[in-house]
């Protein structure tokens, strides 16, 4: 897209916005003249109100119709709630908010289902409540989604106040809250809880709840996510999972290990060596000393510095991190030679030369794309089970067994099992050969990953927090566990899963509120269909944000960074510090010691007093060091004076792999007109820069290239890091999408499964759905032996009937489907008639057992909701049984799946394909379990004298009356 054409589109979609934001200005008008209306009210009236509109609700009134008296009565309470004392985190608080009428509008939006983008400290919290009221005045589901569980609380007891004002009632949700308590929990108006915690209910209640008593949740009318971009977008790369131990292992990594570290430390000893050479070299021509002197070099001398670079371009393919290659690529001249050497091997005319580079190491690592790949070399040096590399080409073998004459074909069966076999063992020990690799190449300690208390703990890339309990799918956390020596967990197997994504479909009405969220408006709109809409601020911001500065190196960029710090610490205003990972905060806290400037530390590894760290970054003095966004939804209020001293100084330390993350940074000073202002330091070696900024850079530090310490100020920087940056927001949607179209495959015969469950558990008489079991699964008997008439053995009505006799304890009479005038159809009906209504007979005899053991009990006797219960729990067993199967049978086929890329073949048209194939076979099962297990149970009838007793009595007597009648219902039935 041409600039101009941008700029075009963002005019229009700019009036847009604005556009809406006026329409909505017009509706504040409204409310605003409601609420004068209203301060005539008693309090008594206006909490009437509830009960008013609600009734206005049933008669026929929308929410939308009600929206500006609704909101009007939550600014009027509030006025009335101030001065009073609220008891909020522990302790109490003045309340002193009456909505702002920004607050109106971001208020509107919500319930009209789009996410308000409010900036940090323009309050949201508030917000929400309006939209929260209006909807759950419908008596409906209304859930409020928090990022932690602290904010969850702190919400539910500030906003709550509000609302049990009005008499609606507010609920908690967080991961303390007992399993037994969820249910009634769930039943509050409105419920305040964490995207996990939801979510999880949801899968409980869809794959382990047996009655419909223990489900807890009631259905999902209108959800509000708080922080909506750090749910959506960031933490929904992984999916909800609930797993327990798997009945087989497949997994190797502990006999894996070992060959997998050699061979990395091959690679690492052989790029070592590479790299001093090439630094002798470098020496010898004098190029390492000084920086600022032109390359002066003989023919010759170019020739040797070409052989050292080209070892070093070696290097840098083998191991991107070393730290010669670093130190030798701070010299602009060399790195702009470097950079045209990778421009020359990657030209058409050079692929041999290339190769034959490359093929001198054991591994490539794409650090880029997050790849890599094992050279011949490697594969030739590999130490441990050969059949880690080499596939069986399954089709040719098995025309091999086909064409041996030698074999019966009972051991031409068994053979192709054993090889079936084989190559599912090559296929699971190549998979996790790759994971071990990756985990060694591509993922790294403190920083993708922490160690604590002997476990694997991921760090969320985009927040810094760890995420304990979740782990790295697809057999890479038991990598990562092999390399770090920790003890491997047992290979899991999933029992139920989703995306947040495809949970949060489920909600009819969903809207968002977060600083950040315009950048991503676009995959917003896609996936979830909710539009962004930037609502202005109360007051204007008065945030000056800074050019970043920009260093050669990461040595100058500290450097840069202390003398910063120390400045403005001395003029006794706070700063905040924002790293990108927990190892980068503790390497700055260490030279923030050194040079003995007292901070604080908020970081992954210590999030429990995050909001009271966050909330004391603004005093004066204070210098706060913290991971990306940590302490998310807590506000930094400026200390006394601190306004006067210029507000809140934020530094980022790097700039992150998305504006988003930077913005929100950012966002943390000048809240509601305060001062303050911002900046973000950049360095060539960061990861952004080093990864993904184009060659043209060199190009341009050649030109621009500054004395040692000095920032590089060209405003085509600031451009580049930008383009950057949208490179890998990009990069990051298209895996976020990937995830959730694989899932999307799955989430068709999720809600298909669970919506059969749900029915199984919330229908009283379980008949009906029985008879229909048994019909299909006797249907779909009768395939194999109705082609045609017409046809030799097309048409097999006696082999019928055996089957049916081999699966249901019933003997059918031998001339029942002899009849040569009966069609297929007719055929299927009078089997089914048969078999449903032997099936009746059984239960009937059971309901008579049970009615006796309930007369001896001296109870009243009732057996139908016994059995009833007995069939519904049956049912739900059988169904969880064959959908774990099938869970594990998906995971399997996306392992397998994912290795089709390299025949160039697209795994996800692969995996729906398949993955519609185990449904169907899971559907089967499924019906032809459930129909043997209808005739296989019985309720164990206690074998003792008196019941003999009073069984042969009934026999002779009859039941009695009234529960003959009860049983012999049963058969009306059909
Ligand atoms: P956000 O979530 O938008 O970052 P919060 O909801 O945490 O902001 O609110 C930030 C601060 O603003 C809180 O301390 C709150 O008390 C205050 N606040 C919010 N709305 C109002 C209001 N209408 N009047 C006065 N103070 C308000
Ligand atoms: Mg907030």
């Amino acid at each position: 897209m041409t600039g101009k054409m941008l700029h075009l589109l963002k005019k229009i979609f700019g009036t847009q916005q604005t556009r809406l934001v006026k329409r909505y200005f017009r509706i504040v008008k409204k409310i605003n003249d409601k609420a004068e209306e209203f301060k005539n009210l008693t309090d008594d009236e206006l909490r009437g109100k509830t009960a008013e509109f609600k009734k206005r609700l049933e008669s026929g009134e929308t929410t939308d119709s009600l929206l500006v008296e609704a909101y009007a009565v939550v600014k009027n309470v509030c006025k009335r709630l101030s001065g009073t004392e609220i008891h909020v985190s522990g302790y109490n608080q003045k309340w002193d908010m009456v909505p702002y009428d920004v607050q109106l509008v971001g208020a509107i939006a919500m319930h009209y289902g789009a996410i308000a983008e409010m900036q940090t400290g323009e309050g949201k919290t508030l917000t929400s409540a309006m939209p929260l009221y209006l909807n759950a005045l419908t008596g409906k589901p209304v859930h409020l989604v928090t990022v932690n569980d602290y904010l969850a609380k702190r919400d539910a007891e500030w906003i709550g106040s509000i609302f049990k004002w009005l008499g609606l009632s507010v609920a908690v949700l967080t991961n303390q809250t007992p399993t037994e308590k969820r249910r009634e929990l769930y039943l509050a108006d409105i419920v305040y809880g964490t995207a996990s915690e939801f979510g999880f209910d949801y899968l409980r209640d869809n794959s382990m709840a047996t009655t419909k008593e223990h489900q807890c949740q009631r259905g999902y009318y209108f959800a509000i996510i708080d922080e909506v971009d750090s749910i959506l977008i960031d933490e929904a790369r992984t999916p909800l999972i609930i797993s327990g131990p798997a009945a087989v292992s497949r997994q190797m990594y502990d006999t894996l290990k070992e060959p997998v570290f050699e061979m990395v430390k091959l690679q690492r000893d052989e790029c070592n060596k590479l790299a001093s050479e090439a630094r002798r070299i470098l020496e010898k021509l004098k190029l390492l000393e000084d920086q600022t002197e032109s390359l002066k070099l003989t023919k010759e001398e170019d020739l040797e510095l070409q052989e050292a670079l080209k070892k070093l371009w070696l290097v840098s393919k083998g191991t991107p991190i070393n730290k010669i290659l670093k130190k030798i690529r701070e010299n602009p001249d060399l790195r702009a030679r470097l950079d045209l050497l990778e421009t020359y091997y990657w030209g058409d005319q050079n692929k041999e030369e290339r190769l034959e580079a490359l093929s001198k190491l054991f591994i490539i690592v794409d650090e880029r794309n997050n790849e890599y790949e094992l050279t011949d070399l490697g594969i030739k040096n590999w130490k441990g089970d050969q059949n880690a590399f080499t596939m069986l080409d399954l089709g040719h073998e098995y025309h091999l067994i086909d064409q041996n004459m030698a074999l019966s074909s009972q051991e031409k069966m068994e053979k192709k099992v054993a090889l079936r076999e084989a190559d599912s063992l090559r296929k699971e020990t190549s998979h996790n050969v790759r994971q071990l690799f990756r985990a060694h190449l591509l993922m790294e300690k403190d920083v993708d990953y922490i160690i604590h208390e002997g476990k694997i703990v991921i760090i969320d890339e985009n927040t810094g927090r760890p995420q304990p309990g979740r782990r790295f799918s697809d057999g890479l956390h038991q990598a990562i566990e092999a390399k770090e020596n920790v003890a491997i967990q047992k290979e899991t197997q999933t029992y139920a899963t989703i995306t947040l994504q495809n949970y949060f479909r489920l909600y009819s009405h969903l809207a968002g509120m977060t600083g950040t969220a315009i950048t991503e408006a676009q995959e917003l709109k896609e996936i979830y269909k909710i539009d962004v809409l930037e609502i202005p601020t109360h007051k204007k911001c008065q945030r000056a944000d800074q050019n970043d500065e920009i260093y050669m190196t990461e040595r100058e960029k500290y450097n840069a960074l202390v003398k910063e710090i120390t400045e403005i610490h001395e003029k006794g205003r706070p700063i905040l510090i924002g790293t990108e990972s927990v190892e980068i905060s503790e390497k700055l806290s260490r030279i923030l010691k050194a040079q003995k400037l007292p901070h604080t530390v908020l970081n992954a590894k210590q999030n429990d007093k995050e909001a009271e760290i966050i909330a004391a970054a603004g005093q004066r003095g204070a210098i706060t060091v913290s991971t990306n966004m940590a302490g998310r939804g807590t506000d930094i209020k400026l200390g006394e004076g601190v306004a006067a001293l210029g507000g809140l100084h934020v530094i980022g330390t790097s700039r992150h792999q998305s504006r988003r993350i930077d913005r929100q940074l950012r966002g943390r000073s000048g809240r509601q007109g305060d001062p303050g202002s911002s900046k973000f330091y950049v360095s060539f070696e960061d990861s952004l820069m080093r990864l993904f900024a184009s060659n043209k850079l060199t190009t341009i530090l050649q030109k621009f290239r500054p004395p040692e310490g000095e920032a590089i100020s060209a405003p085509i920087l600031n451009r580049s890091i930008e383009t950057a940056q949208k490179r890998i927001e990009q990069r990051n949607y298209t895996i976020r999408k990937h995830t959730l179209e694989f899932d999307d495959v799955m989430n068709r015969h999720r809600s298909e499964v669970y919506n059969f469950r749900n029915e199984i558990l919330h229908t009283e008489d379980l008949l009906p759905i029985t008879s229909d079991i048994l019909e299909t699964f006797c249907t779909s008997l009768s395939e194999p032996y109705f082609q045609s008439k017409a046809e030799e053995n097309g048409w097999l009505p006696e082999e019928y009937r055996k089957s049916l006799m081999t699966h249901f304890p019933v003997s059918l009479d031998e001339d029942l489907f002899s009849d040569d005038k009966l069609t297929i159809e007719e055929i299927e009906t009078i089997a089914a008639k048969k078999i449903v209504s032997a099936f009746r007979e059984k239960m009937k005899r059971e309901a008579e057992m049970v009615a006796i053991m309930q007369m001896l009990g001296e109870k009243e006797p009732n057996p139908l909701p016994l059995i009833q219960n007995v069939i519904r729990s049956l049912l739900i067993q059988s169904i969880d049984k064959q959908w774990q199967e099938h869970l594990l049978a998906i995971d399997h086929l996306r392992t397998e799946v994912s290795m089709r890329t390299v025949a160039q073949k697209d795994p996800l048209i692969e995996f729906k394909h398949e993955a519609f194939a185990l449904f169907d076979k899971f559907s089967r099962k499924v019906r032809s379990d459930i129909s043997h297990l209808l005739f296989a149970f019985g309720i164990a009838i206690p074998n003792t004298p008196d019941m003999k007793k009073a069984i042969s009595q009934m026999r002779i007597m009859g039941l009695p009356p009234k529960i003959k009648n009860s049983i012999d219902n049963l058969k009306l039935l059909s």
